[in-house]
C-alpha cells in the first residue's frame, strides 16, 4: 500500500519510519526544502522529551531528520505542493506541483501531518512587509541572533510571548509586553517577568495604532506615543489545513471550528483512508513526543484497516524519485 504522509515534521517522519515496519510504502510530500518540521528554528533546550535533557528543539529535528534521510524505502518529495486531490478507484490521486514541473501520484492511504503555524492578521503582514524588525510567531534567527541593546514590543500575553520577554531580557534588551486582555501565560513565567527590572506588562491594553519603517515600529495608546527598535507578535497557532480546502468535497474530512482536523483515537478522519497526526489536530499538548506517538499510530492503523478492507490495499506502482 502506497501512503502519502503530507509534511515532513516529526509526525510525518515519524509516520513514515513506522510505515516501513508494517509493510506500507511511504511517499513523504513536504511543501520546504527540507525536513525537520517547527523544531528547526528552537534554540531551547527541549524540556518535554524524556532522554535527552540538553538537546535544543534545532538538534533533536536534525537528529530526526538524518534518521529520516537513512531511511531506504521512504520517498521525499521536498519543495512539493498538493495542488488537489480526487478520490480515484482504490484510492486518491494527488496533483503535486514540484521543483520539476506538475507530476500526478496515486495512492491508497492519505496522512495529513502538516502541523500549525503561527496566528497573523492582515494589519501585521503589512507591517511585517514594510519592515524586517517586524517579526511574527517566534524561533526565528533574527530573535535570536540580531536584537541586542534594543527596546521591543511583543503583543501576546501567553506563554509564547513571556519565554521571548525573558530571553531577550536577559540578553539586555528592553521589552514591554502588551496583550489586550488578561495574561494566560503559566505562573512561573508570569512572576519570572514581573520581577524583570527591564520587562514591562501590560494587561488589557490595545495599541489605537501602530506602524512600522526600516527602524522599527511605533504604537500609540490613547495620548502616549512610544517608537520601539522590534516589534514581535505571538499570537498562538493555526492548524496548516488550508489544503482540505483543495480536497474533492466528498473526500474532505470534517475540520473543528477552530480549523483543527477531527479524528478518532486511531488517527482517523471522517474519510475512509485519511488519517492525521501531530499539530493538525488540537492536541492538549502539542510536542514532538505526542506528534512522534501520532505519526507511529497513523500507520499502525493504516495497516489494520487495508487488512479489515476498510482502505484498498490494491498495489500501485511506487512513485519513483524525481
Ligand atoms: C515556539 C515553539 C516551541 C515549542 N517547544 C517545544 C518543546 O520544547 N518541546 C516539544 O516537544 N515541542 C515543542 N513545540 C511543539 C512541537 O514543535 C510540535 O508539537 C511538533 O513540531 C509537531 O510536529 P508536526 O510534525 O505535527 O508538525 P510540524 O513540526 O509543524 O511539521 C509540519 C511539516 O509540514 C509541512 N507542511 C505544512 N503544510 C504543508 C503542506 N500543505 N504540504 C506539505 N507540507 C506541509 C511543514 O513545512 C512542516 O515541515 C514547540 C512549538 C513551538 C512553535
Amino acid at each position: 500500500m502506497i501512503v502519502a504522509i503530507l509534511g515532513a515534521g516529526p509526525a510525518g517522519m515519524s509516520c513514515a519510519n513506522a510505515c516501513l515496519s508494517f509493510g506500507l510504502t511511504p511517499v513523504v510530500i513536504e511543501r520546504s526544502d527540507q525536513a525537520g518540521g517547527a523544531q528547526r528554528a528552537n534554540f531551547h533546550p527541549n524540556l518535554w522529551l524524556l532522554g535527552a535533557p540538553d538537546e535544543s528543539g534545532a538538534e533533536l529535528s536534525r537528529r530526526l531528520a538524518a534518521h529520516f534521510s537513512g531511511l531506504s524505502g521512504v520517498t521525499l518529495l521536498a519543495a512539493t505542493q498538493v495542488e488537489a486531490v480526487e478520490a480515484a478507484a482504490q484510492g486518491f490521486r494527488l496533483m503535486l506541483s514540484t521543483p520539476q514541473g506538475a507530476r500526478v501520484i496515486d495512492v491508497n492511504a492519505i496522512v495529513l501531518a502538516t502541523g500549525a503555524s503561527p496566528r497573523t492578521t492582515p494589519e501585521l503582514e503589512a507591517l511585517r512587509a514594510r519592515s524586517a524588525r517586524v517579526i511574527v510567531g517566534p524561533l526565528s534567527e533574527a530573535i535570536r541572533d540580531d536584537i541586542h541593546a534594543a527596546r521591543a514590543l511583543i503583543l501576546g500575553g501567553g506563554d509564547n510571548a513571556l519565554d521571548h520577554a525573558l530571553y531577550l531580557a536577559e540578553r539586555g534588551n528592553r521589552i514591554c509586553v502588551c496583550t489586550r486582555a488578561a495574561f494566560s501565560a503559566r505562573e512561573s513565567l508570569m512572576a519570572a517577568c514581573r520581577a524583570h527590572p527591564e520587562i514591562e506588562l501590560r494587561g488589557q491594553c490595545r495599541p489605537d495604532a501602530l506602524t512600522a519603517d526600516a527602524l522599527g515600529a511605533e504604537v500609540v495608546w490613547g495620548a502616549e506615543r512610544a517608537r520601539y527598535d522590534w516589534l514581535l507578535a505571538m499570537f498562538g497557532y493555526r492548524p496548516n489545513t488550508d489544503l482540505v480546502a483543495r480536497m474533492a468535497a466528498e473526500i474532505r474530512p470534517r475540520l473543528e471550528d477552530s480549523g483543527y482536523v477531527v479524528t478518532d483515537a486511531w488517527q482517523r478522519t471522517t474519510v475512509a483512508g485519511i488519517y492525521a497526526a501531530g499539530d493538525v489536530i488540537d492536541n492538549v499538548q502539542p510536542a514532538v513526543a505526542t506528534a512522534i506517538a501520532q505519526g507511529l499510530a497513523a500507520a499502525k492503523a493504516i495497516e489494520r484497516d487495508g487488512k479489515a478492507g476498510r482502505v484498498s490495499s490494491k498495489r500501485r506502482a511506487v512513485p519513483s524519485l524525481l
